[in-house]
């Protein structure tokens, strides 16, 4: 019984229209039910009275709906079934479905008005002012009915009802002149082409100014600014792009759908974050953006785009009105401000707002203070988070860009969704190689030495990586040093590089002792990027620069560039060519430092206890802000020193020794080296001593944060075996959660080298990363301690598999395997018939949201008819139909082994079913049978119903959503109980 369900549900129903403050979910339940004719108009103005808290008002709600008995009852939840987002419907029952009946032609504008309430205010939401307008002509509003509507406390969605009400106060004319401005326009995102012939001379000016210098910034990439060989068109390599809708699951993204509808999470919220680790191609990414809309190729739609750096904005201590940030950092009109600045104001869904790297900002997010007004001149740090969090300038769309870690909770509410950038694919890194390389015979080479080198390969995911290790191609194919193994190595290969382009264009010849001969200005660099990092400051003045002794001479290096810049400065200024450099820089001089005080080390490793040296203090006094206090603004800086104390790991490591000797005194060196594993591993064990003890049921597994992943990426960068060993001999480990942890190809690499000295074997859990095939192929020195791998959502295809199981069934703890989500097909199955073959202790098997269709089903098959030990056999949503089916439940029928089938959602009909219930006749282990989601019918169901007369074992055999009416439901399950319907 419906009404039932609403009365004891009632406290839940509450909380979840309630939750997080906004009447958003109890407006589209109620749009839902005038729609449905559950409401008339009376009951709607009872419920939504807007001076009574937003609890009362959905109190009322439930009042009504009980009040109006039983269909009111299934149709109320029904519409809560619909609007509520997956995870908030954990825990609630909806009843029945109900069929929502079709009302017959309606025949006044009003009442189509209601009747189309849901869809009018997502059509209308983009279109207000279209609509407004259209009222206003005809005399059906007034202005201050404008007004009412487009007050700016109101969300799109909220300002589209309100209209709709006044709509309805006003009568039927009213409607009519609504639903025939409708018909006449369609009414998305208005193309700004057909407003340019009401636009004044001097917008467009503007816009054509501003299009030229986003265009001119944006022409090329920094990291090739000294060669001027590339420009981004030659360059620009599409990274993998991702979104995860609320309930976890992923799709790949274009460039132009990063400000599309894809993968919203929250309609009302106009701020896209771009996140991904450094070096993934964030900056380049939006630089791409900029570009295509500066020539009219992306993002049409947008008539103005104004693009800003975080790094640069931390410079900016004036208090600046939005006017004058947008005209002094962006772009200035030369002729008619107030008319270009009114256009912006009246035309919000026609301006896009870049921020680039948030988390390089120095101040972290905050939304305690509340500012609306453009013109009012205000801190920089306040007009940003009220530009993102929607206060000001609600309906302009914002793409942010930052690290993951660095976007705390209090930001994440305002995010319309999050768009996950995870470097480049294995395609992408060949693609890159050849842009960069114009002669194809070179390309080829270098792709060879990067597939000869799985280790290299995997490292070249992320695109600063790929950059240097393509740029240092001949120091890389001339294989000196040996192939470069680790991050540090890598770097060093740049800094070899730079310093050997120099000599050469003096004529010389970079010699063994290469580092020392430019230790000097390796230690000012180093300095200026320590202090610069200790102080969150990313851009230096030339006077910075002086005061370290940086001369003309150690800049035209190269590693330190001027900042391409749009705002008004008179003077230069400087940053390392990308933030990993500036980190490699400073751990050079924690390294190479000879007075380096005791605590540097400690203070990298430990950089919660971290406080600014008093050096970095005086040099770099204006970066340091006073009033920056709080937690979230230091997680940049903790992020960078991280990436530097793994450089500095790298740089103690015996391999560097020689390169290292006669810059640093043996003696130092040592005992920094020591520091350095000393706090490896006591920053493991203080790891996991803090994480919360598992909860009972739960305690084998135990939940890492990504502090491990980058310790133990610090123990690889340190290549030695035994340190690596001894930390992970005195961990007492059973289950390792890794979910969600940006773990790729390189962490792979990190992972399986420390994890393969672990004692006993563990269950591994990865689950949601992007490890894919080349970090598969990572993974293969630890499989044998894995008793069970998790890599559900990891982009595997069949060549992955192969590697992985070819490994696997030479390992004797290795005995399950998840793989839901990821992109295995036909081709991957024999080699799981193979394993099930071989290995007899293999005991789960899960393949679910594949592409195995019946061919894949019967190769299993054919593993196992051999196998006496699967116990958990997984196949939902994938292809494999009757015929599959019958060739597994053929397979299976002399399985002593197995417990648990799940063909859930794969096209099997009755036919798939009668081979099924033979199955169940012969089992004697099989205890649930899933087949949810098929299109069996009621023959297939009763050959189901004769098997278990025979089967006692068998506990639940599900049969949702199958070929079969309601009635054949009831009676079917009164024949049998263990069938759920
Ligand atoms: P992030 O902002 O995430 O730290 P960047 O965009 O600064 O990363 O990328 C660092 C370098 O990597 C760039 O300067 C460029 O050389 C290279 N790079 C990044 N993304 C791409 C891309 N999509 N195509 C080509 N090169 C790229």
């Amino acid at each position: 019984m419906s009404t039932q369900l609403v009365l004891k549900q009632r406290a839940e129903l509450l909380t979840v229209l309630c939750v997080g403050g906004t009447a958003e979910p109890l407006d589209c339940v109620l749009d839902l039910l005038l729609a449905w004719e559950v409401l008339v108009w009376e009951d709607y103005l009872s419920i939504r009275v807007a001076e009574k808290p937003l609890c009362s008002n959905v109190r009322q709600l439930l009042d009504v709906v009980y009040e109006k008995g039983e269909d009111a009852c299934s149709l109320f939840l029904a519409a809560m079934n619909q609007v509520l987002p997956e995870e908030q419907k954990a825990g609630l029952c909806f009843g029945k479905e109900c069929a929502v009946v079709d009302k017959n032609r309606l025949d006044t504008a009003t009442l189509t008005l209601l009747a189309d309430r849901p869809a009018l205010v997502r059509k209308l939401r983009d279109n207000i002012d279209g609509a407004l307008n259209a009222l206003l002509t005809t005399g059906c509003f007034t202005i201050k009915d404008c007004d009412a509507v487009q007050l700016p406390v109101y969300t799109p969605s909220q300002q589209v009802r309100r209209l709709l009400d006044q709509v309805r106060f006003k009568g039927e004319t009213a409607a009519k002149t609504l639903l025939q401005y409708l018909e006449q326009t369609e009414p998305t995102r208005p193309n700004p082409e057909n407003k340019e012939n009401h636009l004044s001379a001097d917008v467009l000016l503007y816009q054509k100014k501003l299009r030229s210098s986003v265009a001119a910034q944006s022409h090329s990439l920094s990291t090739y600014g000294g060669t001027g060989r590339f420009s981004l068109d030659d360059i620009y390599t599409d990274g993998l792009l991702e979104v995860m809708d609320g309930s976890g699951e992923t799709t790949t993204l274009g460039l132009e759908d990063v400000v599309g509808p894809l993968g919203t999470l929250n309609e009302d919220a106009d701020t896209v974050l771009v996140s991904g680790e450094a070096g993934s191609g964030k900056s380049t990414l939006l630089q791409r953006l900029h570009l295509l809309w500066a020539r009219e190729a992306l993002l049409t739609n947008t008539f103005l785009l104004f693009p800003f750096s975080c790094r640069k904005l931390n410079a900016e201590h004036r208090e600046l009105s939005l006017k004058e940030l947008l005209f002094l950092h962006c772009c200035w009109p030369d002729r008619g401000q107030d008319e270009v600045f009114q256009f912006i104001l009246d035309h919000p869904n026609l301006v896009l707002f870049t921020f680039d790297g948030l988390d390089e900002f120095k101040q972290g997010f905050t939304d305690e203070e509340r500012h609306c007004c453009p013109t009012k001149q205000v801190p920089i740090p306040l007009l940003l988070f009220n530009l993102l969090q929607g206060t000001l300038m609600k309906g302009v769309m914002k793409v942010v860009t930052s690290r993951p870690q660095a976007v705390g909770p209090s930001l994440k509410r305002y995010l319309r969704k999050e768009v996950l950038l995870k470097g480049f694919s294995p395609g992408g890194i060949d693609c890159f190689v050849k842009k960069h390389h114009s002669d194809p015979a070179m390309a080829r080479r270098v792709i060879e030495s990067l597939q000869a080198n799985t280790v290299l390969l995997s490292l070249c995911h992320i695109p600063v990586f790929c950059w240097i290790v393509t740029k240092c191609h001949q120091e890389l194919l001339a294989g000196q040093d040996g192939v470069p193994q680790t991050i540090t190595d890598v770097y060093l290969l740049v800094l070899q590089h730079f310093f050997q382009r120099k000599s050469s264009q003096s004529q010389g010849v970079l010699g063994k002792a290469w580092l020392e001969e430019h230790l000097d200005t390796v230690l000012k660099l180093g300095q200026l990027a320590l202090e610069g990092l200790e102080a969150s400051c990313y851009v230096f003045s030339g006077h910075e620069l002086q005061r370290n002794g940086l001369t003309e001479q150690d800049v035209s290096i190269g590693f330190l560039i001027y900042c391409n810049d749009l705002s008004v400065t008179d003077c230069k200024r400087y940053e390392f060519l990308h933030i990993t450099l500036q980190c490699f820089f400073a751990a050079l001089y924690v390294v190479l430092n000879r007075n380096s005080d005791r605590s540097a080390i400690s203070r990298l490793f430990q950089p919660q206890y971290r406080q600014t040296s008093s050096r970095s203090q005086r040099c770099l006094g204006h970066c340091i802000d006073s009033s920056v206090e709080d937690g979230e603004s230091h997680v940049t800086e903790t992020l960078n020193l991280r990436i530097t104390a793994q450089f500095v790991s790298g740089l103690l490591s015996q391999r560097h020794h020689n390169l290292l000797l006669e810059c640093c005194p043996a003696a130092v060196r040592e005992r920094k080296a020591k520091q350095v594993v000393k706090s490896l591993s006591k920053g493991m064990q203080r790891h996991f001593k803090s994480i919360p003890r598992p909860v009972d049921g739960d305690k084998k597994s135990t939940h890492t944060m990504p502090s491990f992943v980058w310790l133990i990426k610090c123990i690889y960068e340190v290549q030695d075996n035994s340190i690596a060993q001894d930390t992970m001999a005195k961990l007492n480990i059973e289950h390792l959660k890794l979910t969600y942890c940006n773990i790729g190809p390189v962490e792979c690499t990190a992972l399986a080298y420390v994890l393969k000295y672990l004692r006993n074997p563990i269950g591994l859990q990865l689950d949601n990363n992007s490890v894919g095939d080349v970090g598969v192929e990572q993974l293969l020195p630890c499989l044998h301690i894995c008793h069970s791998l998790y890599l559900r959502n990891n982009n595997i295809s069949d060549e992955g598999i192969r590697n992985l199981l070819e490994k696997g069934m030479e390992c004797e703890s290795f005995q399950k395997i998840a793989l839901f989500n990821n992109n295995l097909t036909d081709a991957c199955t024999q080699h799981f018939a193979l394993l099930l073959k071989s290995k007899q202790n293999f005991l789960s098997l899960r393949l679910g949201n594949n592409n195995i269709t019946s061919q894949g089903a019967e190769q299993l098959a054919q593993g196992l008819s051999y196998n006496q030990s699967l116990q958990f056999l997984g196949l939902w949503g994938n292809k494999i139909g009757d015929r599959g089916a019958e060739a597994l439940a053929s397979a299976l029928k002399n399985s002593t082994s197995l417990i648990w089938l799940s063909l859930v959602d794969n096209g099997v009909g009755s036919a798939g079913a009668c081979a099924l219930a033979e199955l169940i006749s012969q089992s004697k282990t099989m205890k649930e049978l899933w087949l949810n989601k098929n299109c069996i019918s009621r023959e297939g169901v009763e050959s189901l119903i004769e098997a278990l007369k025979m089967n006692s074992s068998i506990k639940e055999v599900w049969l949702k959503g199958n070929n079969l009416s309601t009635e054949e439901e009831e009676e079917l399950s009164k024949q049998e109980s263990r069938l759920t319907f």
